[in-house]
């Protein structure tokens, strides 16, 4: 049987030792008071959370899967899963990082997100039903009106309502542009919205009592394309004027999707039919509102592959130190090592990388001061489709990984490995395909500024050179990103100029580019673990756990950071090995 257990360890050492996050954050005045202690004794009371009611439903959910009634078109969800959801929400859960006005407990973002990282270690399709809520409570914190926030946030933050982000239509999945949903605009200022929606995550379910779903659609004098494009809520059930749940609205499942993984999450048909709805921001600007869903939902994906790198992780570790092969445990081999550090290290950098955006997208919110606020804003929005693709990428490398190193075992379910190879794989195409991550990288936040947010993050990698320069115990971490950051910047300015003559040079290169700054960003993050596990060895800790940060940095920078040699020398390929194939592709 698979098990887990709560990596509150290596969290402590990312949050305190490497970010120094209650420093960082009672600059804000949210979390004046905040402390050390808190944080640890909620991702401890957090981690038995995940560990005892959620994880022990996560193959049984994945074996029953989710019904649907055609009378009805209700959904039920796996046994257990409607149970557990009322405790976590009895317990406070839902509502951590909820501004207390709303009635949440105000806590940081990079609390909230280390507590999910142990939840979708515990179980992926579980987590995407509160999780999904988060994102819908973001873009109307930022975008609803008084009345509307006064309306739903509570309720999202108990948990009571659930949220969703409705965009996707048969036809129309990446270019949101050729969406068909119409909205009417009626005389008393409501919609009445008719369309098809496909593939809506706990579009439908038996966990709470009101799903607010938060639908894109077009009014009948929108601009063609993505600008023409409006943001609604529409309630599952009404909602009346004392917060009471009215009469059911226009919008139903018409069916569920049968998948490959995350069988426990309802992957919804919503059919809406004069559904009423009310219109968030302005009209035919829907997408910002949505853009802030979308952006927190990425950072959740890849939070959600960093949960089952780790859990794959943990299970591959205990199997390899038991499994005796030529007389010998199986963990005594060097490729077998090989695997478990991929993982290991994949978990780490990813775990880092999260902490940090979290912790950038806590200042960009409520940082008092506006230059921080926009700095953070713009740091994150690169970071963003990295934290996304390239640990999603990560998540399907480890997974498989840790599924060979359980031979033929891994490829049997009872052990719950192939589990997490098929979950995660979903991690790759939903919140915008990976490919869509790397366009995104490289021609809206790299080449649309010639470059600049890439050169402040490589201002941060200066700051390290400069601090640790002349540290000859740090130049095996240093000397390796400062090299890979030159030869980005090179790129960059080649592939800025090629992209003006011919586009397709920047559609052609860009999944290995998000592929390199992955790794510098990796290479910075395990540079700065690297550091602060030298510290502390320097300072007389002789505990294990820095020698064992310390082996897993030079193995990361020996065995997976090469890949960015690899991916720029394919980078520079150019368009024409892809574009000149008609031969090929016939
Ligand atoms: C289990 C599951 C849950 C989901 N949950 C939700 C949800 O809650 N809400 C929601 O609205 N949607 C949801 N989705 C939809 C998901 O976000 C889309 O499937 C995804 O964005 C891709 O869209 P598509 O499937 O239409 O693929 P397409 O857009 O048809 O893309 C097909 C392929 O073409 C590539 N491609 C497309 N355009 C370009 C381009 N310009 N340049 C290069 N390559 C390109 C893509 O990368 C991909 O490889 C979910 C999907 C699944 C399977």
């Amino acid at each position: 049987m698979p098990h887990y257990t709560p990596p509150l360890r290596d969290m402590q050492f990312v949050l305190h030792e490497v970010f120094h996050a209650v420093e960082e954050l009672r600059h804000i005045p949210r979390h004046a008071d905040l402390d050390i202690d808190t944080i640890n004794s909620v991702l401890e009371e957090g981690g038995k959370f995940a560990k005892e009611i959620i994880f022990p439903l996560n193959q049984s959910g994945d074996a029953e899967g989710c019904t649907y009634d055609r009378q009805d078109h209700s959904v039920s969800t796996p046994s257990g899963f409607a149970e557990a959801y009322r405790q976590f929400r009895e317990a406070g859960w839902t509502g951590l990082a909820c501004q207390a006005e709303f009635g949440g407990q105000g806590l940081p973002i990079v609390v909230n997100q280390a507590f999910y990282e142990m939840l979708n270690s515990a179980n992926q399709a579980w987590a995407m039903y509160p999780g999904l809520t988060h994102g819908a409570y973001a873009a109307l914190e930022a975008h609803g009106t008084p009345e509307q926030k006064s309306t739903y946030l509570p309720k999202m933050t108990s948990g009571e309502w659930t949220g969703t982000m409705c965009l996707t239509e048969p036809h129309c999945g990446t270019d949101l542009g050729l969406m068909r949903t119409k909205a009417e605009p009626q005389p008393n200022g409501t919609y009445h919205i008719t369309g098809e929606k496909i593939f809506i995550s706990a579009g439908e379910h038996d966990m709470a009592d009101n799903i607010i779903h938060l639908v894109l659609a077009r009014l009948p004098d929108a601009p063609a394309g993505i600008k023409g494009i409006s943001l609604f809520i529409v309630p599952k059930f009404h909602v009346n004027a004392d917060g009471s749940l009215g009469q059911r609205n226009g919008i139903h499942c018409g069916g569920l999707e049968h998948k490959m993984g995350i069988k426990a999450s309802a992957t919804c048909q919503m059919v809406l039919e004069n559904a009423v709805g009310t219109l968030v921001g302005q009209p035919h600007k829907g997408m910002h509102g949505m853009f802030v869903m979308m952006n927190a939902a990425r950072l959740g994906v890849g939070n959600q592959s960093l949960g089952l790198t780790e859990v794959a992780y943990q299970n591959a570790l205990a199997y390899a130190k038991e499994r005796y092969q030529m007389g010998n445990a199986i963990i005594h081999h060097p490729d077998v090592r090989k695997m478990l550090l991929t993982a290991k290290a994949y978990a780490e950098g990813g775990r880092a990388l999260e902490a940090f955006c979290a912790l950038l997208l806590e200042k960009e919110h409520y940082h008092p001061d506006a230059k921080v606020r926009s700095e953070s804003g713009e740091l994150l929005a690169l970071l963003t489709p990295i934290a996304k693709a390239f640990l999603t990428d990560n998540g399907h490398i480890a997974t498989n990984a840790c599924m060979q190193v359980l031979g033929g075992h891994g490829f049997i379910r009872q052990w719950g490995m192939e589990q997490l190879v098929r979950d995660n794989r979903i991690n790759m195409i939903y919140e915008g395909t990976n490919t869509i991550q790397s366009l995104d990288l490289l021609g809206r936040k790299v080449l649309s500024n010639n470059g600049a947010t890439l050169r402040k993050f490589g201002k941060l990698i200066a700051q390290l050179v400069e601090e640790e320069g002349v540290n000859e115990k740090m130049s095996e971490f240093i000397t390796p990103i400062a090299a890979l950051g030159d030869k980005l910047t090179k790129f960059t300015m080649e592939i800025g100029f090629k992209g003006l003559q011919n586009p397709d040079e920047v559609g052609a290169a860009a999944v290995d580019y998000l592929r390199a700054t992955g790794h510098l960003v990796f290479g910075y993050l395990f540079a700065r673990m690297a550091q602060t596990a030298l510290r502390q060895v320097a300072a007389g800790h002789t505990d294990t756990f820095y020698l064992g940060k310390l082996q897993t940095a030079r193995f990361y920078f020996a065995k997976l950071f090469p890949e960015s040699t690899s991916a720029l020398l394919s980078a520079r390929t150019g368009s024409k090995v892809l574009m000149h194939t008609e031969a090929a592709l016939r």
